[in-house]
């Protein structure tokens, strides 16, 4: 019977045998990629007697085509309602009250983790010499930052107001001509992205959690961060896990937390990739962080990323790319990063085995060389293959 997952009060997350998971197809390449990842899914599940039962809802391009709404209410309250959801690209509204979709339910469900696994696949095209040596899974912060939103436009009376009142009541420098954006980091976002991390490294025997920041130049913002992140190993998790300044950089058999300027980690993610494991990091760094990271493993095309909210259970899994809408509907770009999105959708779950089944799949498809434009122009020897096929070619390996 498909039935609801639902959160316990404990807070652990009841997932009943055949889970009604709420999806959005996308727009643009959604057409092929859902489908061709869908078969994935239901392939893997079976394997292992495990049953889901979909449940489209819309939002995007298609939902305002039918509806004149870019994000539908009742789409809103499938992914409040069912707690875990995934969703392929979305045409981003230009102009218009919706900044971006994404941005809005993320905000909708407090959604604070932004989740993103970083990780080389056998034999995928990459720019670095030894990708490897790349194993490192991103947290970050997915609410406050530059990100809030909180800007007036120069020469607006907002601006001249804020403008005014920062400099004759805070003895601020700011030139008059200017626009101004407000950074909110708080201890409360800080404190629960850092606690959701350490979680993780905890749940998953990973080594170290690195605090990615900027504190030695934004002292009261992202050096307030990393302060904030020790003080919670402190107080919350002596027993399992111990900040670099408590240890000498010597945890024993704890976790061990500690802490890189931003723009070192960029260089060092890079050269010592080796030394990072988990990472905690705020909204704008994360992602940058990201972003450059995917692009060091050849992922770029096929990274996948979760949004999700420990607390309440929510968690919305999500391709990281486009809509790439001149390639939309030829049945040709890479399903990758919806099917990875799903693993770690299946992970959050409990369903380890699922999940595991079809990175391995995913990884000895790709090791035979056979795979999509993307990766194909970029190998030698490849079997190109369409979207759709690349979903078989998976479920044959399962
Ligand atoms: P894009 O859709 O990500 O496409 C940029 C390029 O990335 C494509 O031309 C293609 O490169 C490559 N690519 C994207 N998806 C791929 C896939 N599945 N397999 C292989 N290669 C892939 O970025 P965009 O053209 O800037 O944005 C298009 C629309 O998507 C906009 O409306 C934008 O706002 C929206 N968007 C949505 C999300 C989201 O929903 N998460 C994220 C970003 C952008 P080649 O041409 O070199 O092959």
């Amino acid at each position: 019977m498909p039935s609801k997952i639902s959160m316990s009060p404990e807070g652990l997350l009841n997932v009943p045998e055949e889970p009604i998971i709420p999806f959005i197809r996308g727009d643009g390449t959604g057409v092929d990629i859902w489908p061709a990842s869908q078969i994935v899914f239901d392939a893997a599940a079976a394997k292992h007697g495990k049953k889901i039962a979909w449940k489209e809802v819309s939002a995007g391009q298609k939902a305002f085509d039918e509806s004149g709404e870019w994000l539908p209410q009742s789409t809103v309250d499938a992914f409040a309602d069912h707690l875990v959801g995934i969703k392929g690209p979305l045409t981003t509204p230009i102009g218009g009250g919706i900044r971006s979709l994404n941005v809005a339910l993320r905000q909708l469900l407090d959604l604070y983790v932004c989740l993103r696994p970083v990780r080389w696949f056998t034999g995928v095209p990459s720019p670095v010499r030894h990708p490897e040596k790349v194993d490192m899974v991103i947290f970050r912060e997915n609410t406050e930052d530059v990100y809030a939103g909180f800007e007036v436009e120069q020469g607006s009376s907002q601006a001249k107001e804020l403008i005014d009142y920062l400099n004759s009541k805070m003895g601020f420098n700011i030139r008059e001509d200017s626009g101004v954006g407000i950074k909110p980091v708080s201890v409360t976002g800080s404190k629960r992205l850092i606690r959701a991390a350490i979680e993780y490294a905890i749940r998953k025997n990973r080594k170290s959690v690195t605090m990615v920041h900027k504190g030695n130049i934004q002292k009261y913002t992202e050096g307030a961060f990393r302060k904030w992140g020790y003080e919670l190993v402190r107080e919350e998790f002596s027993d399992q896990a111990v900040g670099w300044d408590d240890c000498d950089g010597n945890p024993g058999d704890k976790i061990l937390v500690k802490d890189a300027i931003a723009d070192i980690t960029l260089q060092q993610v890079l050269t010592r990739p080796e030394d990072f494991d988990v990472i905690a990091t705020t909204n704008l760094n994360g992602d940058y962080l990201s972003d450059a990271l995917a692009a060091q493993v050849g992922g770029i095309g096929i990274a996948p990323g979760g949004n999700i909210n420990y607390v309440t259970g929510h968690g919305i899994f999500e391709a990281t790319h486009g809509t790439a809408p001149k390639y939309a509907g030829q049945d040709k770009v890479n399903p990758g990063s919806v099917i990875l999105s799903g693993v770690m959708m299946f992970e959050y779950l409990g369903w380890d085995e699922v999940a595991n089944d079809i990175v391995k799949a995913l990884e000895a498809t790709i090791a035979d060389k056979v795979v999509t434009y993307d990766f194909a122009r970029l190998m030698d020897g490849a079997k190109q293959v369409k979207c759709s096929e690349f979903g078989q070619e998976i479920v044959s390996r399962l």
